[in-house]
């Protein structure tokens, strides 16, 4: 069966039909990096790292490109900041080396969030600042050569009017969005709903050279260059968040289109998080960074189990109770981990016995095809889990392997949906870290064919209590009990 996903712009569900099959390519908009990440971030990241481990389970080969924007209004002004906050720091009139400085630093934190979280890096990760000359540049003077853009000023902007699939992502005529467009001061636009692809320098700030004079590209361009640099002019599929999809989204098609290149065929949209009800920002005292929700909930599975639970089309809320309820229930895993260990010790495999069983792993698939229903899917890792706990209590070698089907099976399963990947146990952040080293370090040694090196190290952890077992889907590991 195909997986089905929702396209925002057709508006239906739609099988992913790759364009090279067994190969898919997906790009999504990655984070701006001028702060720390917080818990919205860890959820877009989070559902698309399912999506990637979805299709890598149903075999596809996967190109997955998630951008960084490391030159933007916001990461100068947050520069700005920091730099008259700093004390004895001077202002040299030259901001491009702590606009670096800054968005290094951001997108270190980011890196570490997500690591701890075991949600894995793209595949290519290009930064803005690495592509505007040539290839942003290039595509700037094909869309004035082929009219759909103009310059005024030291600017460059789009000429959304002159384009007349604009709005279709987003449902709405340019008449409709006219309504909330307007020209800041500076900007010298023909009409609101033009926005800039070039911006002229302003003193001290990043800047290029180009044809149009020195200066920076708008943040919609970066997305459609990056894309289509990496993964052709035709590409399977485009994701971000749903605040994405007007004006980013929009302009990402219609910059690539105009330019004459196909552009993405589906697009996916994730719901947004907010925080016991409320958008999450600074100024309302609610901004949850993943460090602090990692301090409230010390093993990573706590908050992706949380976010789980919701579809991510849907809105989901972060609120302390929900957090507790998700280690609840992520806590039966653990439970069951523990009870299949006491009784079946640690290196089993249960294959074998799938034929004869309800089929539960048929009806994970059918849940993650079903354009990725994680709640069905989290109700069969349950199921599974309930059913295991059964069979460990029955007598008979069909009930042991019954056991033994179940333990693959949620394994499988689990990682699959990301979790599992971190142990089952609340480790201190360094232990955590040295823990995945090592295991991470006997991987390297086993697949260079050194397997004295990874059993040395398989039993230097057993002496510490790690238990390991190797699954399709990496190294599971867990506390002695
Ligand atoms: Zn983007």
């Amino acid at each position: 069966m195909a997986l089905r996903l929702y396209n925002t712009l057709s508006r239906a569900l739609e099988d992913v039909q790759p364009r090279n099959p067994p190969k898919v390519g997906i790009y999504v908009c990655g984070p701006t990096v001028y702060d720390e990440p917080h818990i919205g971030h860890a959820r877009s990241a989070f559902v698309f790292d399912v999506l990637r481990r979805h299709l890598l389970y149903k075999k596809h080969e996967v190109t997955f490109v998630r951008n960084v924007t490391d030159v933007d209004d916001k990461i100068i002004e947050k520069t700005k900041q920091e730099v008259t906050k700093s004390p004895g720091h001077k202002v040299t009139g030259d901001l491009n080396a702590a606009c670096r400085e800054v968005s290094e630093r951001y997108l270190a934190s980011y890196h570490a969030a997500m690591d701890r979280l075991g949600i894995g890096r793209p595949d290519i990760e290009p930064r803005a600042t690495e592509h505007v000359v040539p290839d942003m540049t290039d595509c700037i003077a094909r869309l004035l050569v082929q009219g759909a853009a103009y310059e005024a000023g030291g600017d460059v902007y789009f000429a959304v009017r002159k384009w007349p699939g604009y709005g279709k992502l987003s449902n709405r005529t340019p008449d409709e969005l006219k309504a909330g467009a307007r020209v800041e001061p500076g900007e010298r636009k023909q009409d609101p709903l033009d926005f800039a692809l070039w911006k002229a320098a302003k003193p001290g700030e990043p800047s290029w050279e180009s044809p149009w004079g020195r200066g920076r590209p708008g943040w919609h361009i970066e997305c459609s260059v990056m894309s289509m640099k990496y993964l052709g002019d035709a590409f399977d599929l485009h994701g971000g968040g749903l605040d994405l999809v007007f004006p980013h989204h929009e302009n990402e098609i219609a910059q690539a289109e105009a330019a004459g290149k196909p552009f993405a065929r589906q697009w996916v949209h994730h719901g947004l998080l907010t925080v016991n009800g409320e958008k999450m920002s600074k100024s309302l005292g609610n901004f949850v960074t993943v460090e602090q929700a990692l301090a409230d909930a010390p093993h990573p599975d706590y908050l992706k189990l949380f976010f789980l639970k919701t579809q991510y089309r849907s809105p989901i809320d972060y609120a302390p109770a929900k957090m507790a309820e998700a280690r609840k229930n992520w806590q039966e895993f653990s439970r069951f981990f523990q009870h299949y260990d006491q009784r079946r010790g640690p290196a089993t495999s249960g294959r074998e016995v799938k034929s004869r069983l309800p089929n539960l792993l048929e009806a994970f698939n059918e849940a993650m095809d079903d354009d990725l229903n994680t709640p069905r899917a989290v109700a069969v890792l349950f199921e599974l889990v309930n059913l295991g706990h059964q069979a460990l209590e029955s007598p008979g070698a069909e009930a042991a392997a019954l056991a033994d089907y179940v333990h693959v099976t949620l394994l499988e399963c689990g990682m699959t949906l990301g979790l599992f990947l971190q142990g089952t146990s609340e480790e201190p952040p360094e232990a955590l870290e040295r823990i995945l080293a090592r295991i991470a370090e006997r991987d390297a040694a086993r697949k260079a064919k050194g397997f004295q090196r990874a059993d040395a190290i398989r039993r230097e952890l057993q002496q510490e209590g790690i238990l390991l077992s190797d699954t399709p889907n990496g190294t599971f590991w867990r506390r002695a009990q």
